[in-house]
């Protein structure tokens, strides 16, 4: 039996009268730069995520770059970074002139620890960005608390997490501006590039707005020297048919999360706690290994297809030589780089797939133990 690590076209097999009447809807209506399928969908985020406003543009990096630049970060200013993320938080960091700051994760856990950000805070310092990293809210109500006493921003990384929920409220609105990717394999995504960034804060929406229009508010008015990051109207429209599913196909996640955790509970270390478990969006479901590539070889073997997110930290990439980090300055992401194993939990694997997935990894791990 093959296992894919994801199954993109099942979700369009599943809606394809839906979205193959929103892109004939785009074609049909003239109008393929903004208008009011991309307006449409925004209100429609918004109203999804709990956030007064929501701004449509390219992809998941610029959602975060063009947040940061409204957020008036610049030249010389330090951006408190996990060290275990994918490259793009420090990249929009990097790309603003600022310098990211790394923090490694809470013990045990994924996402970053704030009493390692309260530490790292210097008075360069402008902000903090947390990772919902795999689909869990990171503690956002440290995050803030620390943000406030030091007048900081918190910009969450909400690229793994559509429809997670952080205390009874879903993620959208917690942090001044949170930065959504709608790459094709996250849980809300388009067949093609796609971002956001939402806010309850109108100003700060206007701006995000204004420096992915060419710096513009007005035609040819150009009030800074902006950039062109735009939502398709394509891809707007595919993902309004996608989103009313959203929830349905998280539950499916969280219910093979579910027996995933059970059944490897004496063999694996769970990558949630209980506690965790509540609002997670299961984006990813990463299991830990000692002989992780061996793991990965004979689930493979097996017909599962498995991936590594991520097989090296962002400190020791060549991008970031400048920096002056080497192996050892961020242990924990060095280790999570070589223990962490993703398995497939995608909504639209058959429950045949998933006893399958656990037998292999049970199978596997007895194996090599
Ligand atoms: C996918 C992802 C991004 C970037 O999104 P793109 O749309 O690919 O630019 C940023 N941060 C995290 C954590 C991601 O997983």
């Amino acid at each position: 039996m093959n296992v894919p690590f994801l199954d993109l076209k099942a979700s369009y097999l599943e809606l394809q009268s839906e979205i193959d009447t929103a892109i004939q809807r785009v074609l049909h209506s003239g109008s393929y730069i903004g208008g009011a399928e991309v307006e449409a969908f925004e209100n429609e985020f918004a109203d999804f995520c709990g956030a007064r406003h929501v701004v449509g543009v390219a992809n998941g990096l610029d959602a975060l770059r063009l947040a940061l630049l409204a957020l008036g970060v610049g030249p010389g200013d330090e951006i408190i970074v996990p060290s275990h993320t994918f490259i793009a938080t420090w990249l929009s960091v990097s790309q603003c002139g600022a310098t990211p700051v790394p923090v490694e994760p809470i013990e045990g856990g994924f996402n970053m620890d704030p009493q390692q950000v309260a530490d790292r805070v210097t008075p360069r310092t402008k902000g903090i960005i947390p990772v919902h990293l795999y689909g869990e809210p990171a503690d956002l109500a440290s995050l803030i608390d620390i943000a406030n006493r030091h007048g900081l921003f918190v910009l969450e990384d909400a690229a793994q997490a559509h429809g997670a929920v952080y205390r009874g409220r879903r993620i959208g609105s917690h942090g001044h501006a949170v930065a959504w990717s709608f790459y094709p394999g996250k849980n809300l995504g388009a067949f093609g590039d796609g971002g956001a960034v939402s806010t309850n804060d109108e100003a700060l929406a206007r701006r995000v707005r204004m420096i992915g229009n060419y710096g513009s508010r007005t035609k040819y008015v150009n009030d800074v020297i902006g950039y062109n990051s735009r939502l398709d109207p394509v891809q707007a429209a595919i993902l309004r048919a996608k989103l009313p599913r959203i929830d349905e196909w998280n539950a499916r996640r969280s219910s093979i999360a579910e027996r995933y955790s059970q059944a490897f509970a004496s063999q694996l270390a769970a990558p949630a706690g209980p506690q965790e478990r509540q609002g997670h969006a299961w984006h990813l479901y990463a299991v830990r290994h000692p002989e992780r590539d061996q793991l990965q070889k004979q689930l493979s073997d097996v017909g599962v297809t498995t991936l590594i997110h991520y097989p090296r930290p962002p400190h020791l990439q060549e991008a970031y030589a400048s920096l002056g980090f080497g192996p050892g300055s961020f242990p924990m992401a060095e280790q999570y780089a070589s223990t962490l194993l993703s398995l497939p939990i995608g909504p639209h694997l058959t429950q045949a797939q998933v006893d399958h997935v656990i037998d292999a990894v049970m199978n596997g791990v007895s194996s090599i133990s």
